[in-house]
């Protein structure tokens, strides 16, 4: 199958899919954040964000009803209101505290976890009423949360349709039964199908369905199954991730035989085979791991090269500055990265004696944001003109290794065009990582680049 012959051309390249890079969700990468950008550090970007600017708003629900083992989110499980009742109270104490952005325009509004939906009717209507006392959302054009089909019901979907929701992602991973017991995670197919149907129903028909390959005891029929259900509930989005293994840092993932994930040569399989079915029910490849139908924003973007990328994947968000509020959120400002502390505890007690949650972030410097906006054009369009930035002779060392990568057939470089080969496609965050110059002394801390 096309899986096994796209890549079987591509020398080296099982060795390459085991080299560990970023996802480049942000670039610098967040393990590079560091505590010197503070809380007074975060106040003082904000107030200097002019009157007026865009601004994109990312809400982080940090709780789950149980874990998944294969989870690499910031949550809990909680089985009790209290602690989900005390957070929602400080998500809104620290909307309040984005004082100097009262009136901004706001572009895309995103409600992440965990699961968000556990926060429930009453929390969802007072946090947006909030919001829409805070800040401009005549202009918002996307209204996105992440759902769990599992915790849904009609009632919650009507309060998300009543506060302006326009967009779910449903997370599916697999449809497998076998695979669904290896990740702890039980969700019959008829469950996606049924909350696909409901937030249709109700009018929520953005909608998104987020596969993953690379799992456990996961086979490339699995994948490609799966992938065709989930095509049989035409979405107009669908995302593909590779499973990051990272035990040592998610400890739960313990959980998981490490002797039944498929190796690289079986994730590249799993990867092609399920872009091939996306293809065949006529989806775009847009950048790395999403596709859309052809008349969706995101395509359109990708086709019209104005795609971005941050912290939720690609997205068609271009506002001046990114917001994120609740624990373990990262923020980006025309400064730079600002991010809040990763456990409920800690950010809990900072929004109560009244300061940001800031526990550390970047500024950036020149190089920086030279390198993020080549990065994000790689990641994005595939392809890359080093005349925008500077010219090859700028980045001698990053175009040695690229002809590597060109010899290996990943690339193709014509003068300063740098293109992604279609055999490069699932490599291109090894091919943006030319261009990272934080990445020797970190190689460990990173998932495998497939
Ligand atoms: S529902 Fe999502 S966020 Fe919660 S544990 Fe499972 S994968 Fe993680």
């Amino acid at each position: 199958m096309g899986a096994a012959s796209g890549t079987g051309s591509v020398s080296g390249a099982l060795a390459l899919a085991e080299r560990n890079v970023p996802r480049y969700t942000s670039y610098p990468s967040a393990p590079h954040f560091n505590a010197a950008v503070t809380a007074d550090v975060y106040r003082a970007w904000l107030d200097l964000l002019p009157r007026g600017a865009s601004a994109s708003l990312y809400i982080h629900v940090p709780f789950c009803t149980e874990l998944c083992h294969y989870c690499g989110c910031n949550t809990r499980a909680v089985r009790r209101r209290g602690p989900v009742d005390a957070y929602a109270e400080q998500l809104i104490a620290e909307l309040r505290m984005l004082e100097s952005l009262n009136g901004a325009r706001l572009t895309h509004l995103h409600w992440g976890g965990g699961t968000p939906s556990i926060l429930g009717p009453h929390w969802f209507e007072t946090i947006a009423a909030q919001l829409a006392a805070q800040f401009d959302l005549s202009a918002l054009k996307e209204h996105a949360i992440e759902l769990d089909p599992r915790r849904l019901d009609r009632p919650l979907i009507a309060a998300l349709k009543a506060i302006g929701v326009t967009r779910a992602s449903l997370g599916v991973q697999d449809a497998s039964p076998h695979v669904q017991q290896a990740i702890g995670r039980i969700q019959p197919f008829e469950e996606t199908e049924r909350a696909a149907g409901w937030l249709r129903e109700a009018g929520i028909d953005n909608l998104n369905l987020d596969l993953m390959y690379g799992l456990p005891t996961q086979s490339v029929a699995d994948v490609a199954r799966t992938a065709e259900l989930a095509c049989s509930l035409a979405p107009q989005r669908l995302a593909l991730f590779g499973y990051a293994h990272v035990p040592w840092f998610k400890t739960h993932q313990r959980l998981i035989d490490t002797a039944s994930l498929p190796g690289a040569g079986e994730r590249l399989e799993q990867a092609a085979v399920a872009a091939e079915v996306f293809a065949s029910f006529g989806y775009e490849a847009v950048g790395l791991d999403h596709f859309a139908l052809p008349g969706d924003e995101l395509a359109i973007a990708a086709r019209q090269g104005r795609l971005h990328r941050n912290f939720q994947g690609y997205t068609t968000d271009d506002a001046a500055a990114l917001i994120g509020v609740g624990a373990s959120s990262i923020g980006r400002l025309p400064q730079g990265f600002v991010q809040n502390a990763p456990d409920t505890a800690g950010y809990a007690r900072s929004i109560a004696a009244g300061r940001f949650a800031t526990v550390k972030g970047l500024a950036l410097t020149d190089d920086d944001r030279l390198r993020a906006a080549i990065i994000e054009r790689l990641m994005c369009d595939l392809a890359l003109d080093l005349d925008r930035f500077g010219g090859v002779a700028a980045f001698a060392s990053a175009v040695r290794e690229l002809r590597t990568l060109a010899t290996q057939g990943l690339v193709t470089i014509d003068g300063a065009r740098i293109t992604v080969t279609a055999a490069g496609r699932p490599y291109v965050r090894i091919v943006a990582a030319v261009f990272d110059s934080y990445l020797a002394a970190a190689q460990k801390r990173h998932s495998v680049a497939v």
